[in-house]
């Protein structure tokens, strides 16, 4: 009776630290200045399905650094250099008097400097929606095909990001 007693209490106080520390993440995670959008696709502290399937480690990685805003997106840079989120601009998108932030939707569905791109390795399969809760889609999906075409997609997105 008192084993019992004991294990169940050292099973609640386990839950109880371990829904704190979740609590305490997400908090974080909501409140940084630097996760854009990650804050929207990443809602559970978990591991990702995309990092335990097989597929080239190299898309994997490209993948995770376009979640994580590990990239040269402005709104990434401009952090650094302590611009305003407002000020955090695509240039390409300026030249024609579009004033849009340079972040991870822009460059995967809008900005027109990589259109060639994803035509080549988005729209060749993807054919829904264009909007931001279609992009939270396609980056929560669960579907094993979409992971791996979005993988793909991003690999070439962020190297033409930091090459261009
Ligand atoms: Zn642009």
């Amino acid at each position: 009776m008192l084993v019992t007693s004991i294990n169940l209490f050292a099973f609640l106080g386990k839950r109880l630290l371990i829904d704190c520390c979740k609590n305490d993440w997400h908090t974080a995670v909501i409140n940084s200045d630097r996760c854009h959008h990650y804050s929207l696709f990443k809602s559970l502290l978990n591991v990702e399905k995309y990092l335990t399937l097989d597929i080239n480690i190299k898309y994997k990685i490209a993948l995770a650094r376009f979640r994580l805003a590990n990239h040269k997106l402005n709104i990434e840079l401009g952090r650094h250099y302590g611009l305003r989120k407002d000020d955090r601009v695509c240039l390409y998108c300026q030249q024609n008097q579009i004033h849009v932030i340079d972040c991870e939707y822009h460059a995967f569905f809008q900005c027109p400097k990589y259109d060639i791109l994803r035509h080549s390795f988005l729209f060749n399969w993807y054919v829904n929606g264009t909007s931001i809760h279609d992009f939270y889609n396609l980056l929560t999906s669960p579907d094993t095909n979409i992971i791996k075409n979005v993988a793909l997609y991003v690999y070439h997105l962020i190297n033409a990001i930091e090459t261009i």
